[in-house]
């Protein structure tokens, strides 16, 4: 049996609490939170104490899915990457770019947030951006 830890960085909101990774032959198993972690100092919130069951769960979405015919399906990425591109075209062309909204992550980079951001408003003109990370 080949027990690991791995010391990272909840991917889960913008606090950075720190953590152990364990697994066993190469699976997740557990998290333990880091004791000398500057921001958690050895606790973590409920959505840290989880982390590792989201990675390996059956119920994860894998692929896109897109509705055809009132029913979710798998779709490749170029063909989501389109639906969405060419209905977000639409939707701004029909009824104004404060129509839409966009929703940034705290598990991208700061410069993908950036330029998400610089997307909405410089393209496609909208102040309509939040962060899941604004708790
Ligand atoms: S507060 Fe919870 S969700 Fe946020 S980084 Fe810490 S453990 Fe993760």
């Amino acid at each position: 049996m080949d027990y690991k830890t791995t010391l990272t960085v909840c991917p889960y909101c913008g606090c950075g609490c720190s953590f152990y990774l364990e697994t066993v032959d190469g699976r997740l198993t557990g998290t333990l939170p880091n004791a000398a972690g500057p921001v958690n100092m050895g606790k973590l919130c409920v959505k840290g104490w989880n982390v590792h069951e989201f990675v390996q769960s059956p119920r994860r979405l894998k692929s896109p899915l897109l509705k055809k015919g009132g029913e979710l399906t798998r779709a490749g990425w170029d063909d989501a990457l389109d639906y969405a591109a060419d209905e977000l075209k639409r939707i701004v062309k029909e009824h104004g770019p404060d129509s839409v909204a966009f929703l940034a992550s705290a598990k991208i980079s700061n410069e993908d947030n950036y330029v998400l951001q610089k997307f909405a408003r410089a393209g496609v003109g909208t102040n309509n951006i939040d962060h899941c990370a604004r708790l």
